[in-house]
């Protein structure tokens, strides 16, 4: 019971009842007061105006018959208006120069002193009285002061009254705001619960289901439809991850198979020496094509996870580049096409050597590889210290890629129509291009490709460039 009240009370429903609750009260309590406040003044003035009326009254009595004596029938006339008015304890007073009493009507009480002191026709409260006072003089001198009151009992007695109201309409409040508080709270944030019940409902398999949106256009609206964007992306990401999955599968299948089927008409029956050699070969390079597709798969999954920081190393990326044009340059001659190179300035990447060495020598093998004999090849690289990017390029005067395939060009396992590929082009695996755009978006860089159906294509490159290392002559890749 005491664990469960202890989790309600974590709730936000419960901590905006709270918030609810203490404000309406608040608010409740200033108004009650002010009310009462305002009530109080108007009685008040009420009793003001009428005890200044009878001042005024008194007055234009006594005046004429000043100075003394008052007579006997203005004093009676005193007299019989404080008996009708003696429920309200009224009274009429009237002192002489020294304060001395020369005239009070029936149960005119005893009051300090120092009330005489009070200036004329300025109503104020004294010994539980209201009182108004007027000195009367003539030019010479201060004849008398006329006081007159009322007891303010009755006043008290309406305020308690008002005060007994009061407590009631604050009592209902207290009770009302929170349970109400709670109500509305719950109202509000009753999206949330399905927002919770329908998350807890989804799994990595099963992720069709979306979060309603009540098209309210709030804040619970902005956080579903954000919700439901996350597990749009996380859908895609999924089946991007299993149709990888799917592909790599078939892909390492083909060369397995055609390992089992080697050894297989290799132990169907006793065959000569060559045949063994003959059916050997043929598993080593199946082998081969293995081991490129494993190794591909690998580097792919490395630039998922690992991410560039600034400990990297600066890699001198144009030693990379000069290298692979090096190393390509025996397939140009041997394959009669013409291979350039030109370079401006040296580019050092903050990154690694063995992905970007991968990059380029994707680059050049597809260049080659599209590339028919007489052709030519070049390769550019350029460093641009003003905006610390370097700019590689590769193109080639090859068959080009059709409008409709460059788009998918970096797919995973793309593979362009086979049909119109050219008579020396090895097997592909299609994850070429898709390693490059991997590699240079693990360094933060961008790819693009511009290619004309039988002219030729460019790959362009670019990437983020670092300050030369210190030891840099003396560094290797
Ligand atoms: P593959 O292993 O098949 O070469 P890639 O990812 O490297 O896979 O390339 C995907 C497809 O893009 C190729 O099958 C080919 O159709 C097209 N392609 C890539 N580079 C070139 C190029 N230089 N010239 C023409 N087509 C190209």
């Amino acid at each position: 019971m005491f664990e469960e009240l202890k989790t309600a009370s974590r709730t936000i429903r419960f901590r905006l009842m709270l918030w609810n609750a203490f404000v309406v009260l608040l608010t409740a309590f200033a108004v009650l007061i002010g009310i009462r406040a305002g009530v109080s003044y108007n009685l008040l003035h009420a009793l003001d105006e009428i005890l200044l009326e009878d001042m005024e009254e008194i007055r234009l009595a006594i005046e004429p018959e000043l100075p003394f004596p008052i007579s006997d029938t203005l004093m009676n006339q005193l007299d019989r208006k404080a008996i009708g008015h003696v429920h309200h304890h009224w009274f009429v007073q009237i002192l002489d120069v020294r304060g001395d009493e020369i005239y009070s009507s029936v149960k005119a009480p005893d009051l300090h002193p120092e009330v005489q002191q009070i200036r004329d026709l300025r109503p104020f409260s004294s010994d539980g009285y209201r009182l108004v006072q007027l000195h009367l003089t003539n030019e010479k001198r201060e004849l008398v002061t006329v006081r007159i009151g009322a007891s303010l009992e009755f006043h008290k007695a309406d305020m308690a009254r008002i005060d007994r109201l009061f407590a009631t309409v604050a009592g209902i409040v207290l009770i009302v705001a929170p349970l109400f508080g709670y109500w509305l709270a719950g109202r509000a944030i009753n999206p949330l619960a399905d927002i919770i019940e329908t998350t807890a409902r989804l799994r990595p398999s099963q992720l069709e289901e979306r979060l309603p949106i009540r098209n309210t256009g709030d804040e619970l609206d902005k956080l579903s439809e954000t919700v439901n964007g996350l597990l749009n992306r996380i859908a895609d990401h999924l089946e991007q991850k299993h149709d990888f999955l799917a592909n790599s599968a078939h892909e390492l299948r083909t060369p397995i198979a055609a390992i089992r089927s080697s050894v297989e008409v290799a132990l169907e029956r006793e065959r000569s020496a060559e045949d063994y050699q003959e059916l050997l070969i043929e598993v080593i390079e199946e082998c081969g094509s293995l081991e490129i597709l494993v190794n591909q798969l690998l580097l792919l999954a490395e630039t998922e996870t690992d991410r560039i920081t600034n400990e990297g190393d600066a890699v001198p990326f144009h030693e990379l580049v000069e290298r692979a044009v090096d190393m390509f340059q025996g397939v140009a001659d041997s394959h009669d096409i013409n291979l350039t190179f030109e370079k401006e300035g040296d580019a050092y990447v903050d990154g690694y050597a063995h992905h970007l060495r991968q990059l380029i020598n994707n680059l050049l093998d597809n260049a080659f590889k599209f590339t028919p004999a007489g052709g030519h090849i070049s390769v550019t690289l350029h460093s641009n210290r003003e905006s610390n990017t370097c700019h590689l390029t590769v193109s080639d005067s090859g068959r080009g890629i059709p409008p409709e395939d460059l788009p998918h060009v970096f797919e995973r396992f793309f593979r362009g129509d086979r049909s119109r590929a050219h008579a020396n082009e090895t097997r592909g695996t299609g994850l070429g291009l898709s390693i490059c755009q991997a590699v240079v978006l693990e360094h933060g860089g961008q790819i693009d490709v511009e290619s004309r159906l039988g002219t030729g294509t460019t790959f362009k490159v670019t990437l983020p460039i670092v300050k030369a290392p210190v030891h840099a002559a003396s560094a290797t890749v």
